[in-house]
């Protein structure tokens, strides 16, 4: 999917529940499901449910920064529900060169494994 389309992407359908998740954590304005290809044994992704033009990070605008703050909160959520609140990390890939492969704004949390810095 092209880095400035405003196609749906996979993550419309699961937010939809038309693709099935392991949802972690849900409220009216972001879901939580684990990653389907984990890179630790925790591996969970953040999403807004409505994109509103956030493909990636890099389109934030003003109006995006209570959204934002959510999602940074539930990163917290996540990693307290998951038991990982003494070491994780939370990533976000914006576009080709870092490996962005959902143009749809989501966090990575990550843990329950020793972590390396800096990442590859
Ligand atoms: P990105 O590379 O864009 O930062 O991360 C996209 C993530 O979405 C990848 O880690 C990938 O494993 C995950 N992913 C892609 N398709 C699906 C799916 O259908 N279900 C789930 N649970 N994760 C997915």
């Amino acid at each position: 999917v092209n880095a400035d389309s405003g196609t749906p992407t996979i993550f419309d359908k699961i937010v939809a529940k038309e693709i099935s998740s392991t949802v972690i954590y849900e409220d009216e304005k972001v879901l939580a499901f684990r990653d389907i290809n984990p890179q630790a044994p925790v591996h969970v992704l953040i999403i807004p449910k409505l994109r509103d033009g956030l493909t990636m990070l890099g389109k934030a605008e003003a109006k995006h920064g209570e959204i934002l703050g959510h999602l940074l909160y539930t990163a917290k959520i996540v990693a307290e529900k998951e038991g990982i609140l003494d070491g994780f990390r939370v990533v976000i890939n914006n576009g080709p060169d870092a490996c962005q492969s959902v143009y749809h704004l989501h966090l990575h949390v990550l843990g329950g494994r020793q972590m390396k810095w800096p990442p590859g």
